[in-house]
């Protein structure tokens, strides 16, 4: 496979060991700050958990802001009515153009060549094995 491109946002693919992904719907490992869009490890931002130690209404919730601007940060996913990132879009249609076939596991089946109608999970496990097996003389 030569790239992949999700809509996961938990980062499955590369713990699984894919290196050239795009997560259409960014990843919830990392938070974007809203006013100057610099992004920080999730983990660096879990103080939150250390600032709501006492965390009883709504109203005591304390956010904690940008470390470089004071900004309001939020998860880098894009959330539903938000836009796909421009950059990100562009990045997965170059790859989809310089493609001689896509794999796709979810809705396109009006496009497809050929369709499988099976569980994503067995199937794809199942081509799996069989490039495995291709690759490995006998
Ligand atoms: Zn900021």
């Amino acid at each position: 496979m030569h790239f992949l491109i999700t809509q996961n946002v938990d980062d499955l693919h590369v713990e699984a060991g894919s290196r050239r992904v795009v997560q259409l719907h960014g990843g919830n490992r990392v938070v974007v700050c809203l006013d100057c869009g610099c992004e920080f490890a999730r983990a660096e931002v879990e103080r939150l958990a250390a600032l709501n130690l006492s965390f009883a209404e709504p109203s005591d919730f304390v956010v904690p802001p940008c470390e470089r601007c004071g900004g309001v940060l939020k998860p880098a996913v894009v959330f539903f009515g938000e836009s796909l990132p421009p950059r990100k879009v562009a990045v997965a249609m170059e790859h989809v153009d310089e493609a001689d076939a896509l794999l796709v596991a979810a809705r396109g089946d009006a496009l497809a060549s050929l369709k499988i109608d099976a569980t994503c999970g067995a199937t794809l496990s199942a081509a799996a094995d069989a490039v495995r097996s291709a690759r490995s003389p006998a």
